[in-house]
């Protein structure tokens, strides 16, 4: 039993400078990292916004896979547009710019056939937009959200607002101790929870993920795959919320097992996505690879008390 998916995110131009290289305008954005990592899992309708140089070969990235397209709105102007920088051991990142163009005029429209959808996924974009999404869809099973400093620092009430109709939470360590305002894991998750989320899954880039366990009992860790070609971590983290949500979509149930089990499939997206420049590695693989590498992250971790 597979549930459809509702994503809201951006769909955008990245330019990208890594230490092995750059790469300039290419396809980014939260809701395509998320929606191909998903569309291995379940359907996904995608709600965003292009400008008219996003054409018909920008499309192709979201052909011949289980995305429903019919609300990704075309509308004059250019399409949202992000350059980062990652530094040598590519652990920090700093934004060049953050141009939103259509973004910054988006009004959300959700069509009627996505409103039932039993799994929504807000992508990182405005607070108030994600807040809008909520209005319009009609009793979800499972609220998903993504947000980052750039949003905390301008919209924290707005944020706040959406926090409290959030079941899970997925954001990186530096905004979980930002959003939480203190500089202890264990403690900002607390914090965090307190404001709506039951459950919070901080993104701890090269060191994995920790997610808190929905029965409230302490926390579930993952690593991340120790990988020998690493080129571009640019949407690991919404490659990651794409498996983890699509997964859990596939399965249908949200136990600490099934969330578990997430965790590792979020993670064996991500490991992919990062072994090339923008969505290049996630458009080339298969299902028996990411089974494959599900394996070898059980290998990874498992061990025998004697
Ligand atoms: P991640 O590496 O997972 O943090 O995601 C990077 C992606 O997020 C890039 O493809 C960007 O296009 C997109 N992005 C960066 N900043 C923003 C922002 N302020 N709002 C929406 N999307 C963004």
């Amino acid at each position: 039993m597979s549930l459809p998916i509702l994503a809201v995110g951006s769909v955008a131009f990245d330019s990208i400078k890594t230490p092995f290289g750059e790469a300039s305008q290419v396809i980014g954005g939260a809701a395509t990292y998320f929606s191909v990592a998903a569309s291995f899992f379940s359907t996904v309708r995608v709600v965003a916004v292009v400008g008219e140089d996003f054409g018909e070969e920008q499309m192709r990235v979201f052909g011949g896979r289980p995305i429903d397209l019919a609300g990704l709105e075309r509308v004059p102007g250019s399409t949202f547009r992000w350059k980062g920088e990652y530094g040598f051991d590519l652990n920090s990142r700093e934004t060049i710019y953050t141009h939103l163009n259509v973004f910054d005029r988006f009004e959300p429209k959700i069509p009627e056939e996505y409103r039932t959808s039993p799994f929504v996924f807000l992508g990182n974009i405005q607070p108030g937009l994600q807040r809008d999404v909520l209005d319009q869809v009609k009793t979800p099973r499972l609220v998903a959200a993504d947000t980052m400093n750039f949003w905390i620092e301008r919209a924290l009430d707005d944020l706040k607002q959406v926090l409290r109709r959030v079941d899970i939470l997925i954001i990186n360590d530096s905004e979980a101790r930002e959003l939480a305002d203190h500089p202890n894991l264990v403690k900002a998750a607390q914090r965090i929870r307190a404001m709506g989320p039951r459950i919070l899954v901080i993104k701890r880039g090269e060191h994995g993920v920790l997610m808190t366990r929905p029965s409230g009992d302490g926390f579930f860790a993952a690593p991340a795959m120790p990988l020998e070609t690493v080129f571009d971590p640019t949407g690991a983290g919404d490659t990651f919320a794409g498996g983890f949500i699509g997964y859990l979509a596939s399965c249908g149930e949200l136990t600490d097992a099934a969330l578990c089990r997430a965790t590792i499939y979020g993670s064996t997206l991500a490991s992919f996505s990062v072994e090339d420049f923008s969505l290049g590695r996630l458009l080339t693989l298969t299902r028996p690879e990411i089974d494959r590498r599900v394996e070898e992250f059980k290998k990874l971790t498992h061990f025998d008390v004697v």
